[in-house]
């Protein structure tokens, strides 16, 4: 046994209080500190915790950025999900495999870099692009990154890489087009403090008439969430704030985190106070790690003055502070109950429901999980009142949108719209007018065709978390849905079969079909196949897997129509010449 491991991973484990729900966090400070974890640490860590070592086994093999096998001093995670590679990630991925000299999945035999890659990172509108120690590194063309590979091997990990080549680690917010609601100027502490003027009921009543409905796509009344959770029975209330994004394509909520992080716990702290909780966790996607210092300190300056800490706003009874937890790079704690999982320190599997989260979620205790803008919606409601909220927006869906377009568009960015805005609209903002197609929602979502582009963002048509991609009148459409359905083999949690095996038997039929050997019986096969996995997997990661097939099916038949081949003709059984053999021999 290394003494030394043995020191450090004591050291961490007592850092956070040798609590086992911190174990994200220990795995994130242990990878970080010895390049990975290994089973012998994995025992440590198990046996400070007080665990079993396959409990903290079954976490650290569960998120892409934890690693059992030695990981190199430097790790470049190339994002490769489908706007990536429409951009040229490909291309990137040859160029770094020419400079570091191993194949993607791999480590140089000195072990100064390693080679990943690694899905949406955000950063759609920057692609492509690379994690490179946790710094995001855009716009990489194949020609910088020779540059780029020297100046890691310089060290230059971090804000030096700039020059280098790539855009590093100052990403720009793309903010095409502020609206009213998220990104006009606020006063800081004005919400919290229309909502200490009122009762909690009031303020929940406030929200109510406001109309506002979840912004992560489900569109669940906020009001109603959180209603549910203050009469819950609990010895504890929790606000969660669910900003891991991983829808691929979504980057808005990187651009509220780093224009408005401000009104986004004002948002967290009034949830807190309608519905009595004292603790807000807020779980950050692992690839915004780049974002924490800075979030961190909003926080800390929060609390010097009065807005978080103790008797907020001088209220004797109000309490309230905010964690926040990163994740490890793991698309399916986006969902609720994964995400409430891996907050706890565990695989992010998602749990069954009911019990729903309100009345039991976080440590078991009631608990209210919210997208970052629905928080950012609320804060504004009770700064200016249900009135002004909707008068935006449509009468089903009140306030305005934020949206991430990118793709085959000039002006790829964030724009805040009214619901209500056409797709149509949407491309002229952007510049994308000439699109064969509009992926709305991300792949979880719809394929929209040009005859529908007079259809509208709003709950009762087209909802959406944000992600909006625009695929023009060359793009190969198919094989950008092709690497959607790869996208959710690859992020399945394996809990249930229809999903865990389903996925990989349609990405396989698929194939076939888009290499242009799938018959007309595939195809029903395929359909029947997506059918199952849709009404028998678990989760909606499961139940929208196959999203990308059924949507293209009905608006772009001719695509699947003109790869097909005819089906190969069926040979009658013919008895008598089967017999023919065994005649013969037998002498008859
Ligand atoms: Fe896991 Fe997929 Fe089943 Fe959801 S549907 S629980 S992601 S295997």
């Amino acid at each position: 046994m290394s003494e030394s491991n043995l020191a450090v991973v004591t050291e961490i484990v007592e850092r956070y209080g040798s609590d086992p729900g911190r174990l994200m966090d220990i795995a994130r400070a242990v990878q970080s500190e010895l390049g990975h974890i290994s089973e012998e640490t994995t025992g440590q860590i198990a046996e400070a915790l007080g665990l079993h070592r396959v409990e903290v086994r079954d976490t650290v093999s569960f998120y892409a950025f934890f690693s059992e096998k030695q990981l190199g001093k430097n790790v470049i995670r190339l994002c490769n999900s489908v706007v990536e590679r429409m951009m040229g990630a490909d291309e990137v991925a040859k160029a770094f495999e020419e400079a570091v000299g191993v194949p993607f999945g791999s480590t140089t035999p000195d072990g100064s870099i390693t080679l990943e890659y690694t899905a949406c990172i955000g950063m759609s509108d920057h692609a492509p692009s690379a994690l490179v120690n946790g710094v995001v590194l855009s716009n990489i063309k194949p020609a910088d990154v020779e540059k780029i590979v020297n100046s890691i091997k310089k060290g230059d990990a971090g804000a030096k890489l700039h020059s280098g080549g790539g855009d590093a680690s100052d990403v720009d917010s793309n903010l095409r087009q502020p609206g009213p609601v998220i990104f006009s100027p606020m006063e800081k502490g004005s919400a919290i403090r229309a909502a200490v003027d009122r009762t909690p009921e009031e303020v929940i009543n406030e929200l109510n008439k406001s109309r506002l409905r979840g912004r992560g796509g489900a569109g669940f009344p906020t009001a109603m969430k959180w209603d549910f959770c203050r009469k819950a029975k609990g010895d504890a209330r929790y606000v969660v704030c669910n900003a891991d994004e991983g829808e691929p394509g979504t980057f808005k909520d990187r651009v509220i985190l780093t224009e408005a992080p401000d009104l986004l716990f004002e948002g967290m702290t009034v949830a807190g106070y309608a519905m009595g909780a004292k603790e807000g966790l807020m779980y950050l996607r692992g690839e915004y790690e780049y974002l924490l210092s800075d979030l961190e300190q909003v926080l800390a300056k929060r609390r010097r003055q009065g807005l978080l800490g103790e008797n907020i706003c001088g209220r004797e009874d109000f309490d309230f502070d905010i964690r926040i937890q990163l994740g490890a790079g793991a698309y399916v704690c986006g969902e609720e109950s994964a995400l409430l999982e891996s907050l706890e320190g565990k695989r992010g599997a998602p749990r069954d429901r009911p019990p729903f989260p309100a009345q039991k979620g976080y440590k078991g205790l009631p608990t209210s999980i919210n997208n970052v803008e629905s928080l950012c919606c609320a804060a504004r409601i009770l700064e200016k009142g249900a009135d002004w909220f909707r008068e935006h927006g449509t009468r089903d869906s009140t306030g305005t949108k934020l949206v991430s377009i990118s793709g085959d568009c000039e002006r790829p960015g964030v724009y805040e719209i009214e619901y209500g805005t056409t797709i149509e609209q949407l491309l002229i903002l952007s510049c994308g007018e000439d699109a064969q197609a509009v992926q709305v929602g991300g792949p979880s979502g719809k394929c929209v065709a040009p005859k529908d582009f007079g259809r509208t963002v709003s709950f009762e048509d087209l909802p959406t978390g944000g992600s909006i991609v625009v695929f023009g009148p060359e793009r190969d459409l198919l094989e950008c849905m092709r690497q959607y359905l790869e996208f959710f083999e690859e992020e399945s949690c394996g809990w249930c079969a229809p999903c865990r095996a389903g996925t990989s038997v349609a990405l396989k039929l698929f194939d076939k079909i888009v290499d242009g050997q799938g018959t007309a019986s595939d195809f029903e096969k395929l359909e029947s196949l997506c059918e199952a996995i849709k009404t028998m997997s678990r989760c909606g990661l499961g139940q929208t897997a196959t999203n990308p097939i059924t949507s293209t099916i009905g608006n772009f038949s001719r695509l699947y129509a003109s790869r097909l081949v005819e089906d190969a003709p069926v040979v009658p059984f013919d008895l008598d010449k089967a017999m023919a053999v065994g005649r013969e021999v037998r002498g008859m």
